[in-house]
Parts: C-alpha cells; structure tokens; sequence
C-alpha cells in the first residue's frame, strides 16, 4: 500500500462508520485517490524485487509475528492486495482489528485448529449441533486435535489445560437453536471462543461485541451472497491473525483473488440483502407455523434468512415436490435453498449424534433469499400439499404446530 492510500485507511478507522455504509466503502478507502471506482483484480502469483536482503527483512519479520508485509506483495500465498481489501471489510463489519481469508469455511476452521495445536493446545470444547463437516473433522481428529462435546452449561467443566478453543454457532446450522455467547464468553475463561456467525452474518449479530474471540463464516454463504464463491473467513484480533496468516502461508489455503473481488462486492449489498431476505423468512415462518402439515417451526429470537421445519408426513417428498425454490444444499444465497440436513448436510455425522443434536429425521431446512413472498409461499404451499394426499386433515390439525425458537 502506497503512502496515500494508507492515510485514507487510517483517517477510516478513526471514524466510526455505520454498518451499511462500511459495506459499501470498507476495503475500497484509497480506490478514488488513485483514480479508481472499481476495485482492481490483482491477479499475480509473484512480485518482482530488486531487493532481495529487503525481501529477506520482510520475510524474517512475518516468520516472527505474521503481521501482513508493509510494502508491495511478494508472493501470493503470503497475501493478495485484492482479498486484502475483502478481509479489511470483514474486519470492519465484525468490529475486530483483522481478518484473514482462506480457500472455504473448511480450510479457515482447519487453519484455526491447526494455529491452536501447533502451540499443543490439541483439546477442543464444543457445542453440537455444528455444521456437519465441522462436526466430522472435530470428531474424527483429522487435524490431531481432540473434542469433548458438551451442553453450552458445561463449557466451564470441560476445559482443561490443553483446551485451546472453545467452538460454536449461534443460530446452529440446521437447527437454528441460539446460545448466550455473553454468558458463554465468560464460561471459557482465557480460552479463545470461536463463534460460527455464518447464519447470522454481522448484519444480526457480532460476536465480538459479545465476547469471542474468533469469527468464523463460510463465506461460500451470506457474504458471497449469490452462490458463485467459495470462501472462508476468520475475523479476529492482529494478534491470532499472524498466527493464522503463518498458518495459511504453511499450508496454502489461500483465497482466489477473484473469489477476493465477488466477496469484496458481496459485501456491499449484505445489509439489504439479509433485511429483505429475514422479513420474507420472517412471515414463512407465521404461515408455516399455522399450517396444519407442518409439526414444528424453528427460528432464532435475532431473526435472519434461515427457517427449519419438520413436517408430519415424508421431508423427502417436500424437496421432490418444489418448484420455485431449489432444493439444494448451502445457504445465503438470493434464491432460496431447500435440503434435508440428516440426508446431505449433516450426513456425515454419525446417525445418534445427529438425533441427539435436535436434527430429526423430518427435519427441512430453508435458505430464503429474495424472491417474492407470496411465490414462494405458494411453492411451499404445493410442496406440502403433496404431502397432506391421502391424511385427513383434521388428523393433522389435531397435531397442531409448535413452534420453537429455543434450544430443545
Ligand atoms: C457451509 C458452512 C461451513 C463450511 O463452509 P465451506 O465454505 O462450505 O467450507 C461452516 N459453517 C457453517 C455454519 C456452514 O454453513
């Protein structure tokens, strides 16, 4: 970064910006100074240098802390000007100091577990229900790190003296169940809580605000916003985020610049879409929650774009039966997404753990995006219907509809 970009930069952050409008301006501070409006595409691998006992510096000074290289790039594993800008923004949305991207939400959780065991931190504390491929590479010790699973009350017990991180997600993917990260926050003492915001996105909530210390998102959701980018992201303090970087410069989980740049652009309409989106989920879920086929609703108290529900007759013949709405595993893009977690979602996780973490076996999850609500109603409406063929309404009446926003 020249000279005058980083004074646009500095001047930035010392003024306290609101949400919407870090989305649209974060990470882009020196484009007009350098006569730009969008923001270029930095496509190269390398960087040329007439200074190879400066680069020898600079790579000396990244080995010590992996505080991000002043100067121009030298290599693009060690960072990209163009994903610079998306991890700024991330930053500044969530309220942290730094962010750092990676290659999915995999590979920056991966990064995270690897950061903590690397220092021999290998024990892991955490709450179910996760994402399915979170809970498998947490079970499963792919990364030599080992897991204890409890109830967010048990968090304090379970820590132990190599516990390194503490992981979570509030609302839960599939079942949208919230915990008090404030009071959870507390429970874990001086070990890192690591918060999954992927459903909520900062436009709900900041976990930072509430006590983590790390963010976590798939990117690959919300923040890409249209289904074409896969990404992950970990938003946290300069001081882990060398960590990670060193992380991510060892074992390669870089981000595509191009990825990068749509993320970058993301961003910008992040706070209108999840708006849109949550207040059309929002009266799905009233419908929903009325409708004589479907046993119980789920919806977090914060609100958001995300809806579960379980119906009284077969899931299966619900995501056969849609039109409008794609059934299809991921979220958060603009159209909306129906899947069945215990077939694809969740699948990899073993069958008593997944029951035993809220996801039954009738569960539906719904991603809603931005058509129109009525559409998408009337899909739903169809959808369901198919299921009702053959039952006597009343019977399904009598069952009633529940509706859940807690952690059952
Ligand atoms: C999708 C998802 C992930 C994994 O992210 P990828 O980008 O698919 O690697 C992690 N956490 C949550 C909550 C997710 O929904």
């Amino acid at each position: 970064m020249n000279s005058a970009s980083t004074h646009a930069y500095d001047h930035a952050r010392t003024t306290p910006r609101a949400l919407a409008t870090e989305a649209v301006h974060a990470g882009r501070d020196d484009l007009a100074r350098q006569g730009l409006h969008a923001p270029p595409i930095d496509l190269s691998t390398t960087y040329p240098s007439y200074d190879s006992r400066g680069e020898a510096a600079r790579i000396d000074a990244f080995a010590g802390d992996g505080a991000q290289p002043e100067g121009p790039p030298i290599y693009g594993r060690l960072g990209n000007p163009t994903v610079a800008r998306f991890e700024t923004a991330l930053a500044r949305l969530e309220g942290t100091e730094s962010a750092v991207a990676f290659a999915s939400g995999m590979a920056a959780l991966s990064a995270v577990l690897l950061a903590r065991a690397s220092i021999g931190l290998r024990h892991v504390v955490a709450v179910r229900p996760l994402y399915g491929c979170s809970d498998h590479l947490l079970t499963a010790g792919l990364l030599g790190t080992e897991v204890t699973w409890v109830d967010p009350a048990g968090v304090a017990d379970a820590l132990r003296p190599d516990t390194g991180l503490v992981m979570v997600e509030s609302p839960a993917n599939p079942t949208l169940a919230e915990i008090d990260l404030r009071a959870l926050a507390h429970a874990c003492g001086s070990v890192p809580l690591l918060a999954d915001n992927t459903f909520a996105t900062p436009v709900l909530q900041r976990p930072v605000e509430q006590g983590a210390r790390l963010v976590l998102h798939s990117a690959t959701k919300y923040l890409g916003g249209h289904g074409d980018v896969m990404a992950g992201v970990v938003a946290c303090d300069e001081e882990f985020a060398g960590r990670l970087r060193q992380v991510r410069f060892a074992t390669g989980g870089v981000l595509h610049p191009l990825a990068g740049y749509l993320l970058l652009r993301g961003l910008s309409t992040l706070p209108v879409r999840v708006r849109a989106a949550s207040a059309t989920a929002a009266e799905l879920v009233r419908r929903l929650a009325a409708d004589p086929r479907v046993a119980r609703v789920h919806y977090p108290s914060i609100g958001g774009a995300m809806i579960a529900f379980e119906v009284h007759g077969d899931p299966h013949e619900v995501i056969a039966a849609v039109r409008l709405i794609t059934p299809a595993v991921s979220l958060g893009s603009v159209d909306t997404l129906i899947q069945h977690p215990a077939s694809i979602s969740h699948r990899i996780v073993e069958e008593s753990d997944r029951r035993g973490a809220g996801v039954s076996d009738r569960l539906l999850r719904m991603s809603v995006g931005l058509e129109d609500t009525d559409d998408l109603w009337s899909d739903l409406d169809y959808a369901l219907g198919e299921l009702a063929t053959g039952l006597p309404r009343e019977w399904s009446k009598e069952e009633g509809a529940a509706f859940s926003t807690g952690r059952a």
